[in-house]
């Protein structure tokens, strides 16, 4: 006996109409292989059908309109690559020609003269005359079966298109696979009881909706059930991995806070945390001492003071005996980290160590036996705390600052770190993400937000500046050097072209020199060629107050602490995304003064363009600010979210559909907290489905 398989696993050649050469282009072009991905391909817009309009009506050029008429005739005109094929459309109310550069054969051979048509397409005006160039046309007869309302458009490519599967091709291929197809073959993937508490259409409903909308309601509520579905796989996916780990996974409990903690909190903090630093240090050292492994991630804007929560949970780490470290994305970074926490904890006895790539040959022996024997408390470093020789004695808590820069894989490696029990780990990021993407990608991180900044500080000022106001741009920053202040001027990296990257930083620096000249200014300049030792040097220069101005490209995006600075001038900041401005305004308004933030930018300028700088000068919020920059770019180009298993969403919009996003998760909770398996007899359909279709989440969720 043959093994039957299921209608929707078939292979595409099962299709009428399809054979093997549109199969095969299917699934180079657009990876599909089966029935299901097929029918799972949605249209991506309709065009509304219902309506149609009359010759003699069109007035406006390139109206996309839908017309019925007849052809009165055709005619070959022009030579050469100008030759085409004309035909005269009429509809009783005047008359149109419909222009054919390609395929005139097939045209000729295959419409009909006098028989009534659809025409659907853009029309233009060439002279007087009205035309069509390569419509949609169709008999009326035939579009009336396939179509009742909203025709749907595919995804194609100049191949496909090629090959007869352009949208309109599809759209007939997907017709046979609904003719063929029944109910029981499109079987429900929700439980029965959802579908009736949601008001959901069945799925082979919303299946046939979703590709033949049968009124727009019809649409409506078969992508309500779709992007639904989308979502709530997902979540329950994420949650069920959340919830796993959370009962499985032990970590090393810190039931003490001993003395380094208290004398640091009671004699060596120069001032009182904030409201929201407490409250996180709470849910941390809740976390510490659960027995249960902590994966938190800790959110807080730029200024906000994440470092010294992080400080306070290594001492805590080490009252009970481990050891803890900090991970920083770039040398200097973990320069300036491991400097200030010497600094904020002289005297308390702590040993501070740092690795980085650059510490070599002895030291780096001497510190990594230290290291294994206990000797260091907290290890300050960069990617090569990763590498295998580093062993520690005890970790017990492993802090990432700035977590997008890191791949999953070698956070990942970070696990293998720990002795008895994987090390706590602390995720920390300037990012602020929207709270939707929190639930997508961070859906089984507990999450910290740091959500109010230090007293005191005063909000920044933010300036957008074109080209030609750049004289008065330089008075005023030499009047802020003449105060004291420090300058950070930032080029963007070019990531195509290091050279031109440097071209643009050196042409800026020469014309920079003339305003700015020496001696009486000082001028630090970092790029990302520069050696280590020089960069450092560099940076040194202007971290001691030696420079006056720094320029750099963005190699002090991220952490650097110049209290002292008070403008940030940011050179084609049009070419900067919303995220990299705002971490870039970061860097200044850490001091009591006020600071200033300079959006410098070419005269034109697109529309994202203008609503990115709009928003950067409109607002300090980082949170806001990545509501924007969501909207602007889609979830997928957020920073982060491309290596953390973002699904590729089929229907649903994170940005537009968070309340579905809500509501899914929501159910999936509850659904899981009450059958943590879905054992139950009624949530089979959800394990079987989980279980053959959606890659899991499990490989990335263990960190970040
Ligand atoms: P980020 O969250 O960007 O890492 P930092 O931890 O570097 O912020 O803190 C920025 C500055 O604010 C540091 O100089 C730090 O000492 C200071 N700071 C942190 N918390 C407070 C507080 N509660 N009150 C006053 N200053 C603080
Ligand atoms: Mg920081």
């Amino acid at each position: 006996m043959s093994l039957y398989i299921p209608l929707l696993e078939r292979e595409l050649t099962y299709i009428k109409g399809v054979g093997p050469r549109k199969s095969e282009l299917l699934k180079n072009e657009l990876g599909i292989h089966s029935i299901r991905d097929l029918l799972v391909d949605y249209p991506f817009r309709y065009e509304d059908r219902t309506q149609y309009t009359q010759v003699s009506d069109i007035n406006e050029d390139n109206q996309v309109v839908q017309l019925k008429g007849v052809i009165k005739g055709f005619s070959l005109q022009g030579g050469g690559r100008k030759k085409r094929l004309v035909g005269k459309f009429t509809d009783g109310t005047g008359s149109i020609e419909l222009i054919w550069f390609r395929s005139i054969k097939w045209i000729q051979d295959n419409l009909s003269i006098n028989q009534p048509y659809t025409v659907y397409g853009r029309a233009s005006r060439f002279r007087s005359r009205i035309n069509i160039a390569h419509p949609e046309i169709e008999l009326f007869s035939d579009q009336k079966k396939t179509s009742a309302t909203f025709v749907p458009v595919y995804k194609s490519t100049e191949r496909l298109g090629a090959s007869g599967l352009d949208s309109k091709g599809r759209r007939k291929v997907i017709a046979n696979i609904l003719e063929m197809v029944s109910p029981q073959d499109l079987k429900e993937h929700l439980p029965l009881y959802l579908v009736k508490k949601l008001r959901f259409l069945p799925y082979h409903e919303a299946l046939r909706n979703i590709h033949f909308p049968g009124s727009n309601e019809l649409l409506r509520e078969a992508e309500r059930r779709l992007k639904f579905e989308e979502f709530f796989y997902f979540q329950l996916d994420i949650v069920r991995h959340y919830q796993t780990r959370k009962l499985h996974e032990q970590g090393a409990l810190f039931p003490l806070i001993g003395s380094y903690f208290n004398r640091f909190y009671n004699e060596f903090l120069k001032f009182e945390l904030t409201g929201a630093q407490k409250k996180v240090l709470k849910e941390i050292r809740k976390d510490l001492n659960s027995g249960i492994q902590m994966n938190r991630l800790l959110q807080g804007d730029v200024g906000s003071g994440k470092t010294i929560v992080a400080l306070m949970s290594a001492l805590i780490a080490i009252d009970n005996g481990y050891q803890a470290c900090l991970v920083a994305p770039t040398e200097i970074l973990a320069q300036q980290h491991l400097q200030s926490l010497c600094e904020e904890t002289k005297g308390l006895g702590l040993r501070i160590s740092l690795l980085t790539g650059s510490v070599k040959g002895k030291p780096r022996k001497e510190l990594l036996r230290l290291l294994q024997l206990g000797e260091i408390h907290i290890l300050v470093g960069t990617h090569a705390l990763f590498e295998d020789p580093v062993i520690f004695h005890q970790l017990g808590l492993a802090i990432i600052d700035e977590q997008h820069r890191f791949g999953v894989a070698q956070r990942a490696r970070l696990w293998e770190k720990g002795k008895e029990h994987r090390p706590h780990i602390l995720v920390m990021t300037a990012t602020p993400i929207p709270r939707t993407l929190h639930m997508t990608i961070y859906g089984d991180l507990d999450v910290s937000v740091i959500d109010e900044l230090p007293p005191g500080r005063k909000p920044i000022t933010t300036l957008h500046k074109t080209e030609y106001r750049r004289p008065e741009v330089v008075k005023f920053m030499q009047k802020e050097i003449e105060k004291g202040h420090q300058i950070y001027i930032v080029y963007p990296l070019i990531e195509e072209s290091e050279k031109l990257e440097l071209e643009d930083l050196n042409n800026g620096y020469e014309k920079l020199l003339l305003a700015f000249p020496k001696p009486k200014y000082q001028i630090s300049v970092v790029h990302g060629r520069m050696k280590p030792a020089d960069k450092d040097a560099e940076m040194q220069r202007f971290v001691t107050g030696t420079t006056h101005i720094m320029v750099a490209t963005t190699v002090i995006e991220v952490g650097v602490n110049v209290p002292n600075a008070s403008v940030m001038l940011i050179e084609n900041s049009e070419r900067f995304g919303l995220s990299q401005l705002h971490q870039l305004r970061g860097r200044v308004g850490r001091g009591a003064t006020q600071s200033y933030c300079i959006l410098m930018s070419s005269f034109r300028l697109s529309e994202d363009a203008k609503e990115r700088l709009a928003t950067m000068v409109r607002t300090n919020n980082g949170f806001e600010i990545a509501e924007v920059d969501l909207r602007l770019r889609g979830p997928g180009s957020i920073e982060g979210t491309q290596q953390s298993g973002l699904p590729e969403l089929k229907i649903a919009s994170i940005t537009r559909d968070a309340d579905i996003l809500h509501t899914a998760r929501q159910i999936a909770m509850r659904i899981l907290s009450q059958d943590p398996d879905l054992l139950q007899p009624h949530h089979e359909t959800l394990r079987a489905y989980l279980k053959k279709y959606v890659k899991s989440a499990k490989d990335w969720s263990r960190i970040s």
